[in-house]
């Protein structure tokens, strides 16, 4: 009897010795916003080599290691990203809306917070602006989602140890930061934080704390942004470095998001959400070579829901047209406005496919350009009187011809509750295999830093 409790003794000394070893000393956290399977599927065969006979593999197929349920604490079981980011943030269930709060809207302490408190350097980075439901469910503690400001003020106020929660801030997010009642820029200034508001400038960021911001709310979409495609990467990569650097020896944790994954698929829009896809891809491109240099870090790369019931494949026909999707260079947002002027004109149908050419690499069919017309027709129909009404009716064929032209199924402009995808590399990236709850992976992180 004696000998078994030293046994169990002995084991439970082990086992807690082990989990302190596993413990990394990095933390990056990369949340596809709206990142379901379908998401991933599509980028696979998106990004194919179309000369190779195999469809080769994406940075996604090389780091899976399990699934996970993104349900809400109520019973309506599609989530949003206020109540899965606060899941995966805390390891609570809460409700759709809270920022870091629980069903009671009582705070609940985020994994970021407990980096913070350990001496640990934190950043957040993001394609939306910064104090979104995403990355404010790490940051911040309120009530509700749309509560912009206060969610900014927070970021500035809630201090850890007499400091700002986050070494370093990159995203959008003007509008909220630089107000008429207040300038949390101005007063981060004072906290010592260096502040610069153009992509271009990352690479001269030399010292943190430090705050980026680079558009009024969310950046431009990647399939809009020539000069940069690739921000969330761009982002990521000067995150690395900063962090790294000022962080060596006491370690960081760090939030990074593709946000806008989930509104190009909000908008059915399956060239813009490729476009961000490939910049979120190649942002855990360069999270996993760090990770594989620094042998104490873990990488953790979720979704928080998938949006759009998106369908690789659809209109009945058995055919994805991949190379069709490549041909769109900008997304409907972009191109809307333009067309809602040529319905004004009474175009001609060369102006139209004149206009389509700008934004698109292959012709309008017949078919296609019947139904545009039908829309421009309808439009004037109202005399111009609803412009909301003419933005949705051309929009919508717009999206009719680019969803047909490549095949491409949607179900919602809303989100989806299919299980999400787990990707992981790293120190305790075994800890996330097979299926789990979306809360769990949030309590993971925390065990592994030593809170809860
Ligand atoms: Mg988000
Ligand atoms: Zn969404």
């Amino acid at each position: 009897m004696k000998m078994r409790l030293w046994t169990i003794l002995f084991l439970s000394l082990s086992s807690a010795a082990m989990a302190k070893q596993s413990a990394p000393k990095n933390i990056i956290f990369m949340i596809g916003d709206g990142m379901g399977v379908a998401q991933t599927s599509a980028y696979r065969y998106f990004q194919d080599d179309p000369n190779t006979a195999d469809v080769e593999t994406t940075i996604f197929d090389q780091l899976l290691v399990g699934t996970a349920a993104t349900y809400p604490a109520d019973k309506t079981v599609v989530t949003d990203s206020a109540a899965s980011a606060t899941a995966l943030s805390t390891g609570v269930k809460t409700y759709n809306g809270a920022i870091g709060v629980d069903v009671n809207k009582k705070p609940l302490k985020t994994i970021l917070e407990v980096a913070k408190h350990q001496g640990k350097g934190t950043a957040i980075v993001s394609s939306s602006q910064i104090n979104h439901a995403t990355p404010a469910s790490f940051m911040a503690h309120n009530e509700y989602r749309r509560n912009y400001d206060q969610i900014a003020d927070s970021y500035v106020d809630e201090r850890i140890n007499g400091k700002v929660k986050a070494d370093l801030m990159l995203g959008g997010g003007t509008d909220y930061f630089i107000r008429e009642d207040r300038n949390l820029i101005e007063e981060l200034n004072t906290q010592g934080f260096s502040y610069i508001d153009q992509l271009e400038q990352l690479h001269s960021l030399k010292k943190l704390p430090a705050i980026g911001l680079f558009a009024p709310t969310g950046l431009p979409f990647a399939i809009d942004n020539k000069a940069m495609p690739n921000r969330v990467t761009a982002m990521t990569e000067t995150a690395l470095r900063l962090m790294s650097e000022k962080f060596s020896d006491e370690g960081f944790f760090m939030m990074i998001e593709g946000s806008q994954i989930d509104w190009c698929a909000h908008a059915n829009d399956i060239a813009c959400a490729m476009a961000e896809m490939k910049d979120f891809a190649s942002a855990v491109q360069l999270a996993h070579e760090f990770t594989q240099q620094n042998s104490d870090t873990l990488l953790v790369i979720t979704a928080d829901h998938a949006t759009g019931g998106l369908s690789v494949g659809g209109l009945d026909i058995y055919e994805w047209r991949t190379e069709v999707v490549a041909q769109i260079n900008s997304s409907v947002e972009v191109m809307l406005p333009e067309f809602i002027q040529l319905s004004n004109e009474q175009a001609s149908d060369q102006q139209i496919q004149a206009l389509w050419s700008k934004h698109v690499d292959f012709e309008l069919t017949s078919s296609h350009l019947t139904l545009l017309k039908e829309a421009f027709k309808k439009a004037a129909k109202s005399g111009g009187k609803w412009p909301e009404m003419t933005q949705k009716v051309i929009g919508e064929s717009l999206l009719a011809i680019l969803n047909d032209a490549t095949k491409t199924g949607w179900t919602t402009k809303g989100h989806n509750a299919d299980d999400v995808q787990v990707f992981a590399a790293g120190k305790g990236a075994t800890l996330f295999a097979g299926f789990q709850n979306n809360i769990d992976i949030g309590k993971k992180l925390l065990q592994l830093w030593g809170s809860k």
